[in-house]
């Protein structure tokens, strides 16, 4: 029988977190799953209030308030069962703690943090390449992940588009806010003993050692 699985899967914009987690969700469909950044798009595309004031920071690929990303979270996670991967979240030291503080009363605290470590040069190319399907959040690449008919998503057949922050410009300071904000929340899991960094340039390469570190996790006695 195997553990739950609490899952935070870290690493830059265009390190592959959301394919990792589509190549997961196959293997095991009872996993859930949620992106901070889809709940953001979600909103924005839905006009709502809380869409317009994050649309400001995301379209400098600054990152948004603790306390607007947390709550938008929270809300997700409070409908979930035992097994779950966050996507995105928590992307700060007072973010991971403020989930370290909802989660350990529900003894249901992360159990495993595995950073996507790949190289700036390679996501910098990537993102140039990367087209999404926001309704879902499903991502597609000129090269390495093409959907079955160009510029369609292959499940819903709608129009495929570029994400606003993924230019230049604010893809480099994605990947310098992520390196100063990650530091301390690095620091936070590995204190834990809970953090694993996998490293390599493809999202095939990475794959089975994240399943296998996955595996080894779940089968670890309680
Ligand atoms: P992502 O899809 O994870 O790359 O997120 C896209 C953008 O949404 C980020 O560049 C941030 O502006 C915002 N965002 C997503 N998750 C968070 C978070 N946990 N904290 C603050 N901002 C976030």
């Amino acid at each position: 029988m195997l553990n739950p699985i609490r899952l935070l899967l870290l690493g830059p914009p265009g390190a592959g977190k959301g394919t990792q987690t589509t190549k997961l969700l196959k293997q095991f469909p009872n996993l859930k799953t949620v992106s901070s950044g889809d709940i953001l798009r979600q909103h924005i595309r839905n006009g709502t209030r809380i869409g317009v004031l994050a649309s400001q920071f995301i379209k400098q690929g600054k990152l948004v308030p603790d306390e607007l990303i947390t709550k938008l979270v929270f809300k997700h996670l409070s409908t979930f069962n035992d097994s779950w991967i966050l996507d995105g979240f928590p992307r700060t030291f007072i973010q991971a703690q403020n989930l370290s503080q909802y989660l350990n009363p529900l003894n249901r605290d992360i159990s495993l943090v595995i950073e996507l470590d790949v190289p700036d040069s390679v996501i910098m190319s990537r993102i140039e390449e990367r087209w999404v399907h926001l309704p879902s959040g499903r991502t597609y690449n000129d090269t390495y992940s093409k959907p079955k008919v160009p510029g369609l998503d292959d499940i819903t057949g709608e129009p495929l588009v570029k994400r606003s922050d993924d230019n230049k410009l604010a893809m480099q300071t994605r990947l310098k806010e992520y390196k100063t904000t990650t530091a301390p929340l690095k620091q936070f899991y590995k204190d834990r003993g809970i953090l694993t960094t996998i490293s390599g340039d493809s999202s095939d390469v990475i794959f089975p050692i994240l399943l296998d570190a996955i595996l080894e996790k779940s089968r670890e006695a309680l």
